[in-house]
């Protein structure tokens, strides 16, 4: 892994590759490169034993030229200001390229949670929320979970938020337990949406999904998702790893038990069921393979990593996994790289739908969920998949001709305020 590429440098040199590729006004172009906001909050915690700790979080916003800011929170040890602005500004260019009518926003909190007790992470997550309240909100920004974050954290963020307003605020954050207004199919959703991708990019380049092998980085919710659904649909996976360690099995791996063990807590290297080997994290993103899913954080596909990755495609789960000179790279080799914007979309368009739901208080079937997540989701596949044909690049920057193009359109006819 690569700890000294920063993030937003990355985001800013893809803006600059599709600048070029579409001749993107320099104003324009510099102005995409900033964020139109960020807050940063310092968050006290009383801890079970008395003493206390202090934790810092942010909240940043990239545009909201075409509607509410929308991204997740992610507490991990690792967050830092530029990494959330990054983040913020690929949740734009994805929610651009589905043509949603929001914009792109992220938070985060530096704090292990695994290291916190259940009451710890409570008080930290509604004091985070409290400080950040006049950011948020259905019409100004809506959170959702990432990295670190799930469905009991936004549950007590909609409750603080609620608690403020005098009145319960669904609509506030998304990916919220389905009894207080959640949607069916969010959970699975980001996963469910690289299912319908890949299997779409199978299709046009004439490979059966059910025969690829697969490796996935990364065991939580998306990495969690994809590999189950593509277990259950036939393919081997041949390895798959968490923050622990990873583990490969030539034959495949059990991956229902291995997410057993994961889902109650576990780390893999605890795992003691069945024949694998425990490899590295460098050894798990250069096995031989068909599909390799990076599910876990960024800048996790390096140059060095690239020059010895074999497989066909990579199939972008997690958010900035490969670096722009990695990209070049994979793209010589021949390699398809569903951008995350594309790949990893099936989440925030969920959550858009969720989001309408509250509004509307009317909740669809996960059948409507699915079939409206595949159409919107396989449209900007096509989209994208048609301009790469046409112009001979790669899926990520024809990707962001559609995602830029869309947010420099609505800056060009909103105007420079005042
Ligand atoms: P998660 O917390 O559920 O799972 C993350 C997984 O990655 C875990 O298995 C963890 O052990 C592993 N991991 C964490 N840090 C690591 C490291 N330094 N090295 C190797 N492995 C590491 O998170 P998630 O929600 O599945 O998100 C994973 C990625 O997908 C992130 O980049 C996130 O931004 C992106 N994403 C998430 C969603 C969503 O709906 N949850 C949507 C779009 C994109």
């Amino acid at each position: 892994m690569s700890k000294d590429i920063n993030p937003l440098d990355v985001a800013k040199a893809q803006i600059d590759i599709v600048a070029k590729e579409i001749g993107l006004e320099p104003r324009v172009r510099e102005y995409l490169k900033r964020i139109e906001r960020a807050l940063i909050v310092t968050i006290p915690i009383l801890m079970d034993d008395g003493s206390m700790q202090i934790f810092e979080g942010y909240r940043v916003h990239h545009s909201t030229v075409r509607g509410p800011g929308k991204g997740g929170i992610r507490f991990s040890p690792y967050v830092y200001l530029d990494e959330v602005k990054a983040l913020a500004t690929w949740m734009t260019w994805k929610t651009s390229l589905l043509n949603l009518p929001l914009g792109g926003a992220k938070g985060g909190v530096c704090v292990d949670p695994k290291k916190l007790s259940s009451r710890e992470l409570e008080r930290l997550t509604r004091r985070y929320t409290a400080e950040i309240i006049n950011f948020i909100g259905p019409d100004i920004d809506i959170p959702a979970p990432d990295v670190g974050t799930d469905k009991k954290i936004m549950a007590w963020m909609m409750d603080v938020y609620s608690m403020q307003k005098g009145r319960t605020i669904p609509g506030v954050v998304t990916g919220k337990p389905i009894e207080i207004g959640g949607s069916v199919g969010r959970e699975s959703a980001t996963g469910m949406g690289l299912y319908f991708v890949l299997d779409a990019l199978c299709a046009k380049i004439g490979l059966k999904l059910e025969d690829q092998t697969i490796v996935v980085q990364g065991l939580g919710n998306v990495g969690g998702t994809i590999a189950q659904l593509l277990y259950d649909h036939g393919c081997k996976i041949l390895a798959v790893s968490d923050i622990s360690t990873a583990i490969y099995n030539k034959s495949g791996l059990n991956v229902t038990k291995l997410l057993d063990w994961v889902n109650q807590g576990n780390y893999l290297k605890d795992f003691k069921e069945g024949n694998y080997q425990f490899i590295s994290n460098d050894e798990l993103l250069t096995l031989k393979c068909d599909v390799l899913v990076p599910a876990a954080i960024e800048n996790q596909i390096t140059q060095q990593i690239a020059d010895r990755i074999e497989c066909k495609i990579v199939l972008e789960g997690a958010n900035g996994p490969t670096t722009p000179e990695a990209d070049k790279i994979l793209y010589k080799k021949g390699i398809h790289v569903v951008p995350d914007i594309l790949a990893n979309s099936g989440g925030v368009c969920v959550s858009y739908f969720e989001y309408i739901q509250d509004i509307h208080s009317y909740f669809w079937k996960l059948e409507r969920i699915n079939e409206e997540l595949k159409r919107i989701i396989i449209e900007a596949f096509e989209e994208t998949y048609k301009i790469s044909m046409e112009r001979k690049i790669s899926l990520r920057t024809a990707a962001y001709i559609i995602a830029v193009s869309r947010i420099s359109k609505a800056i060009e006819l909103r105007g420079i305020f005042p």
